[in-house]
């Protein structure tokens, strides 16, 4: 029996992994934790019995622990709660399945107490890649990505021990408002920005993807994941999402991993690692692709990905500045309080303003969140 634990067990990759779990039936869950879906945390409780179960508001745990008083599960809550369920002692693998940098400290906790990290929960390694990517080679810890691209990346990556990567093709989707204008963008509600046209996902990603942050998220995850400058990543919009990535080597060979478009095979391959097991689901079907097309992304239009490549370029606390503005900004869209352009210029703005910081440790990673927070809030 394998043994994980899943922060972020109520979210769409947190759902899929329990639904390989259950598939797969050797794997035994030994914690989970979720915000705020304490039916459904029940409900995955009864069904995969961990040992330790966590949710966000005390309030929320303690009407959890009533439900679940006639099972043995401990219930805690707040950061305790997500440390506790990242280092459960049982456990071997931690899929981390959170959204936003709020993961680190997890993250750093588990790869201490020796868990592999199956990583979703990118935004951690955007803002703390600096400390987590040293720290899991001192401890000698596997990071197994479970994004799509980056899967593709690191499966294209097997057998290759010691050869160079010349150039990492990351391939975007181009989100639902491929080929709009500015002006066009002006009035997107959140409604229209959150349906996806090739993934359904947590609604955070699913607005990451329509302004291209979320390419912006995953070059500063490649370059972590796999030592490279960022200007050996090419990202390149293919609509059709079936190539999920890919690598060129020194000699020019490209070599790819192509799909259907679905998280449950990087999630499974992340869980059995270097295994392959079979995974039901609509197959590649090279005669049904019409075609598959290849664009530049708009970067005059869609400001995510150049405000990326700058952020990681200027380096320091710069890309945590970089993902706090645009985790408040998209929440502040996806309540209503302010307009789908606002997100790129808030972005920009908190980074021209917010104190720099050259080596930033997770103290002053928290630090800087809090000061784009504020800043935010006082400006918008
Ligand atoms: P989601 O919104 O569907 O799920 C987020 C999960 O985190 C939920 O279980 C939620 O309860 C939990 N959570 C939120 N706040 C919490 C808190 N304060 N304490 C504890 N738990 C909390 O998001 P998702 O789409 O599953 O994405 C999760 C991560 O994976 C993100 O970093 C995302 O960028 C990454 N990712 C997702 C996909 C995808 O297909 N969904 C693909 C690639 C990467
Ligand atoms: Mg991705």
């Amino acid at each position: 029996m394998k043994k994980i634990a899943i922060l972020g067990a109520t979210g769409s990759i947190g759902t899929q992994t329990l639904e390989i779990v259950r598939r797969q039936k050797d794997i035994q869950v030994t914690a989970l934790a979720a915000g705020s879906n304490i039916s459904l945390l029940e409900d995955q409780i009864r069904e995969f019995q961990p040992v330790l179960a966590a949710v966000w508001e005390e309030e929320k745990a303690k009407e959890l622990r009533i439900r679940t008083a006639d099972l043995n599960v401990k219930i805690l809550s707040g950061m305790e709660g997500l440390l506790a369920a990242a280092t459960e002692p049982g456990a071997e693998i931690l899929v981390t399945a959170i959204v936003g940098m709020l993961g680190i400290r997890p993250t750093i906790a588990a790869i201490q107490n020796g868990k592999v990290i199956a990583l979703a929960n990118k935004e951690t390694l955007v803002t703390a890649g600096h400390i987590i990517m040293p720290l899991a080679k001192e401890r000698n810890v596997p990071i197994l990505p479970v994004d799509s691209e980056h899967s593709a990346i690191f499966q294209s990556l097997q057998g290759e021990r010691g050869n160079a990567i010349h150039k990492i093709i990351l391939t975007a989707s181009g989100g639902p408002f491929r080929g709009k204008t500015i002006g066009e963008l002006q009035s997107i509600r959140p409604e229209d920005a959150l349906k996806h046209p090739n993934w359904a996902m947590g609604r955070k990603i699913t607005i990451d993807s329509s302004t291209l942050v979320n390419k912006g998220l995953e070059v500063i995850e490649a370059k972590w994941l796999f030592d490279v400058e960022p200007d050996q990543i090419q990202v390149t919009v293919h609509p059709q999402s079936v190539i999920h990535s890919a690598v060129e080597f020194e000699d020019g060979a490209v070599i790819a991993q192509l799909g259907t478009p679905d998280m449950h095979l990087p999630i499974q391959y992340a869980l059995y690692y270097p295994k392959r097991r079979s995974l039901k689901g609509k197959r590649l079907d090279l005669f049904d692709l019409k075609s598959l097309t290849f664009e530049r992304p708009d970067t005059k239009t869609f400001r995510g990905l150049v405000l990326a490549f700058e952020a990681i370029k200027r380096g320091g606390n710069v890309p945590t500045i970089f993902n706090a503005a645009n985790e408040k900004a998209v929440a502040m869209f996806l309540a209503g309080k302010i307009g789908y352009l606002t997100i790129p210029e808030i972005i920009e703005e908190c980074m021209e303003q917010t104190r720099f910081r050259a080596h930033p440790d997770v103290e002053e990673i928290l630090e800087t969140e809090a000061e784009v927070y504020e800043l935010i809030e006082s400006r918008w």
